[in-house]
């Protein structure tokens, strides 16, 4: 068997800071031609110059650097898109209520990608700290069987990332768009065998490079309210 893993993400935008990484990784099961005995060999040379014989162990802990440096590659591509790319003119909600307290109008402008329907606004009158954007996860189908008392071996949508922001809250900082994962403790997935346990790896692993594109998303929801500000 063989696994080749090459990961080159050069830069070239002069607004982010120049970086490269490239990764080789090779694993690979030979037989001897006279005695027909496998052998476990592996390399981290793109020329496998450097092929040796290497431990079942030695090839996990490589993996796990391989993780590490993959999660950095896919980091530096979005910081790269998050940093050139121009936040498309979407369409914003724009609206006026009247402060419940003062009854002076609150003019806001609602969050890229709001889904919130402000029935906080029904009426004409909000308060201002109430009104709160929220860009839900809807792309999260991460979902795993997490025990949680009463609704045990129902599967739970796990790790959304929600963008939000209160746009006409008095505390200026409060309106610069946050992210809140949606998270507890306290609460297992039980009962893996190995496979099972393959899974789970899995699937968490597909999440956290999708909350790598949220992370991006959030840095251009940032851009696009302080540019707003400008
Ligand atoms: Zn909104």
């Amino acid at each position: 068997m063989s696994i080749v893993s090459q990961t080159r993400v050069p830069t070239t935008s002069p607004s982010i800071q120049d970086q490269s990484i490239t990764t080789t990784f090779h694993v690979e099961v030979m037989h001897d031609l006279d005695t027909g005995e496998p052998t476990l060999v592996g390399s981290s040379d793109a020329n496998h110059g450097d092929l040796q014989v290497v431990t079942a162990d030695q090839v996990i802990a490589k993996a796990q650097e391989q993780h590490r440096l993959v999660s950095k590659a896919v980091k530096l591509a979005l910081d790269y898109e998050a940093a050139t790319k121009q936040t498309p003119a979407a369409p914003h909600r724009s609206w006026i209520v009247a402060d419940r307290t003062t009854g002076m109008p609150l003019k806001g402008t609602c969050l890229p990608g709001c889904h919130g329907l402000h029935f906080e606004m029904r009426g004409g009158t909000a308060d201002a700290n109430d009104i709160q954007c929220t860009d839900f996860d809807q792309a999260n189908s991460t979902e795993l069987p997490i025990g949680c008392g009463s609704e045990d071996g129902q599967e739970w949508t796990t790790l959304s990332v929600l963008i939000q922001s209160y746009p006409v809250h008095p505390d200026e900082a409060k309106r610069v768009p946050l992210a809140a994962i949606e998270v507890t403790e306290d609460h297992y997935i039980e009962d893996l065998d190995p496979n099972g346990l393959a899974t789970v790896i899995d699937k968490l692993q597909q999440r956290v490079d999708a909350m790598r594109v949220r992370h991006a998303e959030l840095i251009r929801a940032r851009a696009e309210y302080f540019g707003r500000q400008a």
